[in-house]
């Protein structure tokens, strides 16, 4: 899609900030993307400065990139006041950086627990904490939480029992938030994915494997990162102005509440 008409566009003079933005085939980038298409200024997150510079590259000069570990609270205020000085203001933040780890509770060690909670769960929190004093200043903010289907339905295809633990307490915390938010103008909602075409289990599952499961739902298809970004456009954008404390299941009918 070439850039829309100003008029048309959903995010015209917005500042965004993602996090866990730079995979080529991730959700992240796709959601970037489709920012900048609709006239945001992005801030694309990931662990590695260099190549969150090049992503953020990848999708125009208006956009910046910056290394920042969600686990980390310090390196996420840094990011946020580095973000505020580039961009003045910050409009959209999506918490979209996370693990997944495919094992058995038994099989879950301390290590591997505080490791993928630390991601999911508490850099959610923490990246929220960060950017709540501006949106507050501002007066508006629209925080969008990346949960998961395997929170909903007790496991995915790629998620052990923690990660299903971080994405349901992000489903809890994005609830807590829009409440306490609301009064202030901070709206707080979540996507629940399916199945997506990307990295996400770095090999485990094959891109064949993911395709074969597709056609079992009643879509016919496993999701692509678009279809996410299409749902936190609508999130992010003035679109759902009367939307706070939702959960918006993109899953291709896989699972039904
Ligand atoms: P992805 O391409 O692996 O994206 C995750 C990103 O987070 C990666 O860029 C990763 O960096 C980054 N990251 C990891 N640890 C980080 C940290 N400590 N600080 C900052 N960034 C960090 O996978 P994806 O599928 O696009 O996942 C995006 C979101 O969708 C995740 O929240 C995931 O739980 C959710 N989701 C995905 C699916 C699916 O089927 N793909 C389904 C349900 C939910 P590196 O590249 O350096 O590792």
């Amino acid at each position: 899609m070439s850039d829309a008409p100003h008029h048309l566009q959903l995010l015209h003079g917005r500042v965004a900030l993602i996090t866990g933005a730079s995979r080529a085939r991730g959700i992240g980038l796709a959601t970037a993307r489709l920012f900048a298409q609709h006239g945001a200024r992005v801030a694309l997150l990931d662990l590695d400065q260099a190549e969150a510079m090049q992503a953020a590259r990848s999708i125009g000069d208006a956009h910046v990139g910056v290394g920042c570990d969600v686990r980390d609270p310090q390196a996420c205020a840094a990011a946020v006041a580095q973000v505020l000085q580039w961009g003045g203001r910050i409009d959209v933040l999506v918490n979209n950086a996370a693990i997944t780890q495919k094992r058995g509770v038994l099989d879950v060690s301390a290590e591997d627990f505080e490791q993928v909670v630390a991601i999911a769960l508490h850099g959610t929190f923490q990246m929220s904490q960060c950017v709540i004093p501006a949106m507050t200043a501002q007066g508006s903010g629209s925080i969008v939480c990346i949960s998961s289907m395997s929170a909903q339905q007790g496991g995915g295809v790629f998620g052990g029992s923690h990660y299903c633990a971080a994405k349901a307490g992000v489903l809890g915390f994005m609830r807590a938030l829009a409440k306490e938010m609301g009064p202030m103008g901070i709206r707080a909602n979540a996507i629940t994915p399916g199945l997506i075409m990307t990295d996400f289990s770095r090999g485990a599952n094959s891109d064949e494997n993911k395709h074969a499961l597709g056609k079992t739902f009643p879509l016919g298809r496993v999701g692509r990162p678009e279809d996410i970004a299409n749902a936190c456009l609508y999130l992010a954008s003035d679109l759902s102005s009367f939307v706070t404390g939702a959960t918006l299941d993109v899953n291709g009918g896989a699972y039904m509440r």
